[in-house]
């Protein structure tokens, strides 16, 4: 492991242990002198990292083998090394498919805080001969308990925004970014939003629901969501909403997550959404009413 690579995993390691609650570690002197010595000087030092003790390993992605997909989606934390089979399966391989992905899913353990602390995992619902898909952040409380995404009052808002769309629940898949619940440790209630290290771990996962599912539409709730699926590091959802962004060639629709319009419940705010909603229903040529376009209109 040279230089970089272990000052990543290092980092990654703290982060880990910071979200799980600790707040000192012990490192001796020899090790800080080390870490603290300019990047530039010990790339260029093949012999700099043995002396340093690995404590912080380099977690591995889940390698997820997909039926009908000869090398593993992903080997790379990072969503840019996806590779996506674009296969066109029939609804057989597709449920075939997505089964053993599932199966993955449910026996991870590459978050080992939040392997430990989770009920279930909460892999995602609904169908997977769909053209539209909802992406969230990750479970919270709620969805943990049920194992499925989106069911607390965000859920219930959601399933009424689909309504409003014309359409169900179940003709719609709903996924995460994030498939188990960020622990909150000391703390018996309230979620956090998921890490960049957590999100990065498990996107392959959802980046691989995508793949088979490979809808005409995403819509991304909330900022979480979009940092985890499109890496748009720092840029808030407020500038990022309303706007055509692209995953794997699959057009993809910022908007904000139910969980905002539950706290902030003015009509312009719902009319933002709402609009997102229209544009989504425009791009998958769903028929639209005047009534449809008129909602949360102040007149
Ligand atoms: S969050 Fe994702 S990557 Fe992490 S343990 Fe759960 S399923 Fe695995």
């Amino acid at each position: 492991m040279d230089y970089p690579e272990l000052l990543e995993a290092t980092i990654r390691h703290l982060e880990e242990e910071k979200a799980r609650g600790v707040r000192h570690v012990n490192v001796d002197r020899e090790v800080l002198s080390r870490l603290a010595r300019p990047i530039s000087r010990s790339i260029a030092r093949s012999d700099a990292s043995p002396s340093v003790p690995e404590t912080a390993p380099r977690p591995q992605s889940p390698r997820i083998e997909v039926p009908g997909q000869s090398a593993p989606v992903s080997e790379s934390r990072r969503v840019e090394k996806f590779e996506p089979t674009r296969v066109t399966r029939s609804r057989e391989e597709k449920e075939t498919a997505m089964a053993g992905l599932r199966e993955r899913a449910m026996g991870c353990a590459l978050c080992p805080n939040l392997a430990a602390a989770r009920t279930q995992v909460v892999f995602g619902v609904g169908n997977i001969h769909t053209e539209l898909m909802f992406v969230g952040e990750a479970p919270g409380m709620d969805e943990d308990r049920q194992g499925e995404p989106f069911v607390g009052k965000a859920g219930e808002l959601l399933n009424k925004i689909i309504g409003a769309m014309g359409l169900k629940r179940e003709e719609i898949y709903i996924g995460n970014v994030v498939k188990c619940r960020p622990d909150t440790p000391g703390q018996a209630s309230g979620n956090r939003p998921p890490t960049p290290v957590e999100m990065a771990a498990c996107l392959p996962f959802l980046a691989a629901q995508i793949d088979i599912i490979q809808p005409k539409v995403i819509v991304c709730l909330g900022t979480s969501a979009v940092q985890g699926l499109l890496g748009k590091k720092q840029i808030g959802i407020t500038r990022l909403r309303g706007k055509w962004m692209s995953f794997e060639g699959i057009p993809v629709m910022p908007t904000y997550h139910p969980a905002y319009l539950l706290r902030n419940q003015s009509v312009s705010e719902k009319r933002k959404v709402w609009e997102d909603m229209l544009a989504a229903m425009e791009r998958l040529g769903l028929p639209i009413s005047e009534k449809q376009r008129g909602y949360f209109l102040q007149k």
